[in-house]
């Protein structure tokens, strides 16, 4: 069977299925990486659910029993396909135990056939309609308000003809969500008095696309990706810099499978850099004891696609393997060092680290449009995570991400620990 890494549908899932040897490394932290029984969970949907169906395991099997109809696509097994939040943490776990599994693609695929037969949950099919005409998910926002935030900022204006090294990518939280538009003019700032050429797309680019993937609604995911790529290469070799981990992985990972190449950096990447070139110094002393929440498509998920094109093979008629070999994304190469290297360079901070971290990291809820339509089950997994992040002593979570820090804050009732993002914390020690 010829497989291309991403033109895959759930019929050609079926041999994944079937070997699958229900392990349960895909509902557990790799063993070896355990420190506690307390914080061993790698899956909020098992976790939440306990209930094998809401796994990858479970999926597999589910998957099977659909196409094979011997279970219907009932209320019941759609609410095992969509509560899922594509952090892919189980993907992680079972290429420790397998080579050959791709849980997390099937888990998506099985979301992608359900939005076929149009399925989806009424909030997930809302916010694709809100994709299709306004070009965000967002609710009840315009696109020609997309540039709003930007008005005050001295960004050079790439769809004017003017060129840069950098173009802002904000995303559609940073571009539309008032809490956070005054944080994505403070990061712009920050790069442009580094003297980084930075520009922007201004109304020309829209929605990464990445959260419809991660829902099922492919076909939307790529008229967004073409839509962005056409207007990203009218400046050829432009770099992108984000402060949104959906948007770098959706950039980083899934563009390129569908041809569309552009360099992409997450800010804490650039900052890094910058601090290291000696153009950025932090000055004010913080007195802070923070620890940092890797959000799951910046780290495990945030690894550069390879392009693979090859051939299922059976060796000895039993082990099955692929010719050429087919990448193995494990998860390590994720952006993990940067943030941490710039959190350990602010005076008076002190990094303590959770149990479950880098390509093991727990999901904040907010994946896979899980908050759309079960805000309940999204605010559990946040509150899982806030409850593991109290427990390293910190007062604070800093992460990489404005759905991670919006679920996660919302999580935090009482005002037990303060959730930021991590440009907040340099634009702090900045000033
Ligand atoms: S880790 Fe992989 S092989 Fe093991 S049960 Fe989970 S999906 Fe199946
Ligand atoms: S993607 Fe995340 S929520 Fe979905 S099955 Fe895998 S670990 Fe569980």
């Amino acid at each position: 069977m010829p497989l291309k890494g991403y033109e895959v549908t759930l019929e050609d899932f079926r041999p994944m299925q079937e070997r699958c040897s229900n392990c349960l490394g895909c509902k557990f932290v790799p063993f070896e990486k355990i420190k506690s029984h307390r914080f061993s969970r790698n899956c909020p949907s098992i976790w939440y659910y306990n209930f094998n169906t809401y796994s990858a395991r479970g999926r597999f099997q589910l998957g099977q029993t659909l196409q094979d109809g011997y279970v219907d696509w009932n209320g019941q097994a759609l609410d095992a396909v969509f509560n899922c939040q594509a952090c892919g943490a189980c993907d992680i776990g079972c290429k420790i135990t397998r080579f050959n599994l791709e849980p997390l693609a099937h888990n998506i695929a099985l979301k992608e056939r359900a939005v076929e037969k149009g399925l989806a949950p009424p909030a997930l099919e809302a916010a694709a309609r809100q994709l299709s005409s306004q070009k965000t998910m967002l609710p009840g926002v315009k696109k020609e308000d997309r540039t709003a935030w930007a008005s005050e900022c001295k960004l050079k204006d790439l769809s004017a003809g003017e060129t840069a090294a950098y173009a802002f990518f904000p995303g559609c939280q940073y571009a539309y969500n008032p809490v956070l538009q005054c944080k994505a003019r403070s990061q712009v700032k920050i790069l442009l008095d580094a003297g980084v050429d930075l520009g922007f797309f201004g109304n020309g680019d829209m929605c990464c696309g990445g959260r419809a993937k991660q829902m099922g609604f492919r076909e939307a995911f790529e008229q967004e990706a073409g839509y962005n790529a056409k207007i990203w290469a009218k400046i050829p070799g432009i770099k992108l810099v984000t402060p949104c981990a959906d948007c770098y992985h959706a950039i980083k990972r899934q563009y390129p499978a569908l041809g569309y190449n552009v360099e992409v950096v997450h800010t804490s990447e650039l900052i890094c850099d910058l601090i290291k070139k000696g153009k950025l110094k932090f000055r004010k002393d913080l007195n802070l004891t923070v620890t940092y929440h890797d959000p799951c498509h910046l780290g495990r998920l945030g690894e550069p696609f390879e392009a693979w094109e090859g051939t299922e093979k059976k060796v000895l008629n039993q082990i099955h393997t692929w010719e050429p070999r087919r990448p193995r994304y494990a998860g390590t190469d994720g952006v993990y060092d940067a943030p941490r290297e710039i959190l350990n360079g602010i005076p008076g901070l002190r990094l303590v680290e959770m149990e479950r971290i880098r390509e093991n990291s727990w999901c904040c809820g907010a994946g896979g449009g899980c908050g759309l339509f079960n805000e309940t089950y999204a605010l559990s997994v946040a509150g899982e995570r806030v409850t593991e992040a109290l427990s390293t002593g910190a007062r604070t979570i800093v992460t990489g991400c404005p759905w991670c820090e919006i679920n996660l804050k919302t999580a935090c009732t009482g005002g037990t620990i303060d959730v930021v993002d991590i440009m907040d914390l340099v634009a702090q020690s900045l000033s």
